[in-house]
């Protein structure tokens, strides 16, 4: 083996361990690349009480974490007439979410696609729920009934004309 050889051969055996390390230690911080750390979330004294932080033992960051205690949807109010939002406070800090519940969903019949429209009483959103034909019978096939909907053309195969 020729000197040039030789150092090319070093070379390689250089750059394999060192990628090597560099892929173990990409495995041993793969937790902490996806934002999963490693360390025990602490209470911090004068803190809100929904607070926690720990720093991680492998990366050394600072983690915060926060739990916020939200009241249940339910028992939480709205804020206005029109809209169903509801603001969830924290009950240890400033922290708000938003959510939103509808109210009451009236029946507002079906659209030209038999489609259950149904109308939020409080904010007037619509939402489509479900299907809902009007078949008529057809005639048979084989041991089946061959119903169609009057009003979007659908037609279906059924096992008894209920
Ligand atoms: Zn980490
Ligand atoms: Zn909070
Ligand atoms: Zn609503
Ligand atoms: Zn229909």
């Amino acid at each position: 083996m020729g000197f040039w050889d030789k150092v090319k051969e070093s070379a390689n055996k250089i750059a394999e361990s060192e990628s090597w390390a560099a892929i173990k230690e990409t495995a041993s911080n793969v937790g902490c690349k996806v934002g999963v750390h490693s360390g025990k979330p602490q209470h911090i004294e004068g803190q809100p009480q929904c607070y926690m932080e720990y720093t991680c033992d492998k990366c050394n960051q600072l983690i915060i974490k926060q739990k916020h205690k939200f009241p249940s949807k339910s028992d939480a109010k709205y804020h206005s007439n029109r809209s169903c939002e509801k603001r969830l406070k924290c009950e240890y800090c400033d922290a708000v979410e938003t959510v939103t519940v509808h109210e009451h969903w009236n029946s507002k019949g079906v659209d030209g696609y038999c489609n259950n429209v149904e109308k939020c009483a409080r904010c007037h959103t619509e939402r489509k729920n479900g299907k809902h034909h009007s078949f008529i019978r057809r005639g048979t096939q084989g041991s089946k009934i061959v119903v169609e909907c009057i009003n979007c053309r659908h037609t279906e195969l059924k096992d008894t004309w209920n």
